[in-house]
């Protein structure tokens, strides 16, 4: 069994008398140690995939399957647990705590799990030793990035989730941050990021899926999808 399958999931917002079906029967699988890149336009459907994934939006209709587990059936009490134990996010704004340093913002999210890995080491490992102290603001934002890619790695999680990583950065500062990425995927985390940078989702992802009005257009490793797309709208992300 794959460690994460979803199988025909939707999710529909209402605005008013508007539906939007944001997840229009995704079906997927990935398997422990993969690297999956989403990608796809604005409006997609993207970060409803994250989300439900992460446990941070329900699902209407459909199965979520991490490790066995169908997380769609889980209560809200189980889907803190699952976000606390199973899952690391990065959101593209790094959600750090502003007035804890780089350590503490660490050190407070290693507390809440059962089997933390040590922040200063962890931070240490990504350059960051000589910023333990300093607080976001003194950060640039490629090195708050890392900060919160730690954040979530010391959790010890099965699956780390990306929601556009390095959108919010400037140019020079994209690199460092998909760096630790590459090193993350290297050392076999297993990783669902959604983004932009095609030049990275081809040299490292084993696994890219195309979205598109809420469904999986195309899927396939970087060689199918870039090489020989099926649909042209791909070509013009
Ligand atoms: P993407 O990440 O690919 O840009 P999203 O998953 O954010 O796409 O959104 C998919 C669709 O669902 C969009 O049309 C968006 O406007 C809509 N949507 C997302 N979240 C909500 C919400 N909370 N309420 C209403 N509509 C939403």
């Amino acid at each position: 069994m794959a460690f994460v399958e979803m199988k025909d999931v939707y999710k529909r917002y209402r605005t008013g008398e508007v539906v939007t079906a944001a997840s229009d029967g995704i079906n997927f699988t990935i398997e422990k140690g993969e690297f999956a890149i989403i990608v796809g336009p604005s409006g997609a459907g993207k970060t409803t995939v994250l989300n439900i994934l992460g446990g941070m939006d329900t699902a209407d209709e459909g199965q979520v399957l991490v490790d066995g587990n169908d997380i769609v059936q889980y209560t809200p009490k189980q889907l803190i647990g699952y976000r606390r134990h199973d899952i690391g996010f990065v959101f593209q704004f790094y959600n750090l705590v502003q007035n804890l340093t780089a350590l503490e913002n660490v050190e407070l999210a290693a507390q809440i799990c059962h089997d933390p890995i040590p922040a200063a080491e962890a931070l240490e490992a990504v350059g960051l030793g000589h910023r333990l102290d300093n607080f976001p603001a003194q950060l640039s934002g490629g090195q708050k990035q890392r900060v919160a890619i730690i954040r979530s790695l010391a959790m010890n999680p099965d699956v780390i989730l990306f929601d556009e990583p390095t959108s919010a950065l400037d140019p020079e500062m994209v690199g460092e941050v998909l760096s630790v990425m590459k090193e993350l995927a290297e050392a076999g985390m297993t990783m669902v990021v959604v983004t932009h940078e095609m030049g990275f989702a081809r040299e490292v992802a084993n696994r890219v899926m195309f979205i598109n009005e809420g469904t999986i257009a195309e899927e396939g490793t970087p060689e199918e999808v870039f090489g020989a797309p099926k649909s042209l709208s791909l070509i013009h992300i």
